[in-house]
């Protein structure tokens, strides 16, 4: 396994690589992997066929952070993904340095708004943004998140230059929103969303999931919970009104003591448009903080 910092070395490869025929599937993360990157990797694998080549980017991008959210925190172990990557097979881990993705960056910075730039004149000054599907949810509690994941990921895909790209249904509205720029701005890549990996009771895996320490880890399966009851609720009354549901699940929320609930959503899948009528095939997505970690699930009821 090659691992690859420079920007120039990786663009080199992925020539190389598209020159000689060979299909590059490609898995974008921060790192700090689990088992759900994992079977991104796996699928990765599958869709570049044996004689392909697998990337896995760990970056964690400043962009995507809020002023206030856990950028500098965020967990980081990258010998240990190392190991994990090497035992997966995969052929290249890219893992550039900040300085070389954001050129100008001033991070001692304290940034007071989220508009703020973080950037120097003479540094970095071109994103990438999604306006429609990337107003709600997510991008609702988190304004400038969704425009720093477009923007990395194009830069991404124009560095490794990949065939097929993975991206989880954990983050569904992400990959909705990956979907629509690729088709936006036509990337000549193909974009599959694998599934969520569970731990055994049922709370989804993410790096985060390591700021759960002591008894916030049992209060975490709230979210869980949120979505199986949702589930009941559908296969019960085969049409549940949003708003009913809604506030029976924010009283489930608040039976945790340190649970909070960011937001709670039923839409369609594919347009993220918010429905009424909660019925089989409505997708929810919501996030609760549990103490000071922000979880996000999501399911198709
Ligand atoms: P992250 O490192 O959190 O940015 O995630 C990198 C990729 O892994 C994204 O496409 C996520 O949606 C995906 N991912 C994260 N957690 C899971 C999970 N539990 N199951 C499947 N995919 C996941």
């Amino acid at each position: 396994m090659r691992i690859v910092t420079s920007i120039a070395t990786m663009q080199q490869l992925a020539k190389k690589w598209q020159r000689t025929g060979k299909r590059t599937g490609f898995v974008p993360t921060m790192g700090y992997l689990h088992a759900g990157h994992m079977s991104l990797v796996k699928r990765a694998r599958q869709a570049a066929g044996k004689s392909g080549v697998v990337v896995v980017s760990i970056y964690v991008n400043p962009t995507q952070f809020g002023p206030q959210e856990d950028f500098s925190k965020y967990p980081r172990d990258l010998r240990r993904d190392f190991k994990l990557c090497r035992e997966a097979g995969v052929d290249v881990v890219f893992t550039p340095a900040d300085k070389e993705m954001y050129p100008g960056e001033t991070r001692s910075r304290r940034c007071e708004s989220a508009d703020e730039p973080r950037f120097d004149k003479r540094g970095y000054s071109t994103y990438v943004v999604e306006e429609k599907l990337s107003q709600s949810m997510e991008g609702a509690s988190r304004p400038t998140h969704f425009r720093g994941v477009t923007t990395v990921v194009a830069k991404l895909f124009n560095i490794v230059l990949p065939d097929v790209a993975v991206f989880g249904a954990k983050d569904w509205q992400q990959a909705t929103i990956i979907k629509r720029m690729v088709a936006d701005l036509n990337f000549p890549v193909k974009i599959i969303v694998a599934p969520t990996l569970r731990e055994r009771d049922g709370l989804a895996m993410s790096s985060r999931n390591k700021y759960l320490v002591g008894d916030l880890r049992r209060q975490a399966l709230v979210l869980w919970r949120a979505i199986q009851t949702a589930q009941a609720a559908v296969k019960r009354l085969k049409a549940v009104p949003a708003e009913k549901l809604k506030s029976d699940l924010k009283k489930l929320i608040k039976t945790e003591p340190d649970a909070r609930l960011d937001y709670v959503e039923f839409f369609e899948p594919d347009t993220l448009a918010p429905v009424a009528k909660v019925m089989r095939g409505t997708h929810m997505a919501l996030a609760v903080f549990i103490g000071n970690t922000r979880l996000i699930d999501n399911a198709k009821l």
